[in-house]
């Protein structure tokens, strides 16, 4: 039976997303904090900075907190910040109307960053191609948004599972692309580089499964219908091998 679509994974996947995140961690927090000092002077005299106040290191562990006690959202990343930035705004001395107003301002700069990223070499010709053999989908369970970064044309579903509240390694998230794309398991390959989130439950709905192994070192036995990569431009090659080995494309 051929393969006639591609579902990709996001992070990781098509940028390096390590880079991206740490940049937009700090610096939303530290425009957060600069415009804090500047929009409320009286606060700053009585109360100090922001930042000395609530350091980055207890922001990051106050959405952990969050994330245990609001289990259904703990995927939903941006409804965790809001709510912790809230929480800690308030606590500052901020009025709720002002908490809510500069949560959202930084949730927004902190997006903002999150989508100054670099594609992987190649990879915006590699979709641009894809798309006229394969009906492409995505399925990320982070934040980025593919309107954004211009990429959106290229798929035929976008699934954000993590503000779905259905987080890979669910299998929801890859049964609900594959019917907005009117495609079956047997007939797809998703491609992505997390063996729990990709790898596993793809593997287990029978859909084939290019697993991106950044590391370039992980010799892990693999299961039939899983072929490693080690970077995403290899995927036309391997889907010319499976051409020539009786799958072929629609
Ligand atoms: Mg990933």
């Amino acid at each position: 039976m051929g393969i006639d679509t591609l579902t990709f994974d996001l992070d990781d996947t098509l940028w390096d997303n390590r880079p991206v995140m740490e940049h937009a961690e700090a610096g939303h927090y530290t425009w957060l904090d600069e415009s804090l000092a500047e929009r409320f002077p009286d606060l700053l005299s009585a109360r100090g900075r922001y930042a000395d106040h609530f350091p980055l290191a207890r922001y990051q562990a106050r959405r952990q907190v969050i994330a245990r006690h609001y289990p259904a959202r703990r995927s939903d990343f941006t409804w965790i910040r809001r709510h912790a930035l809230l929480d800690s705004l308030t606590t500052y001395g901020l009025s709720g109307h002002d908490a809510r107003h500069w949560s959202d301002g930084a949730i927004e700069r902190l997006l903002v960053l999150r989508h100054q990223l670099t594609l992987f070499d190649g990879v915006e010709s590699l979709l641009a191609s894809l798309n006229r053999h394969y009906r492409l989908g995505a399925i990320t369970n982070g934040n980025a948004d593919l309107r954004r970064l211009s990429l959106d044309h290229h798929f035929g579903a976008i699934i954000s599972a993590g503000e779905m509240r259905i987080p890979k390694p669910a299998t929801e998230p890859f049964l609900v692309a594959l019917e907005r794309l009117g495609s079956a398991p047997a007939t797809a390959m998703h491609i992505g580089d997390s063996w729990e989130d990709d790898v596993l439950p793809a593997h287990r709905l029978g859909m084939h499964v290019a697993w991106i192994d950044n590391s370039g070192t992980d010799n892990r036995p693999l299961p039939v219908g899983v072929t490693r990569l080690t970077h995403v431009t290899q995927l036309p090659e391997l889907l010319a091998q499976l051409i020539r080995g009786g799958h072929t494309c629609r």
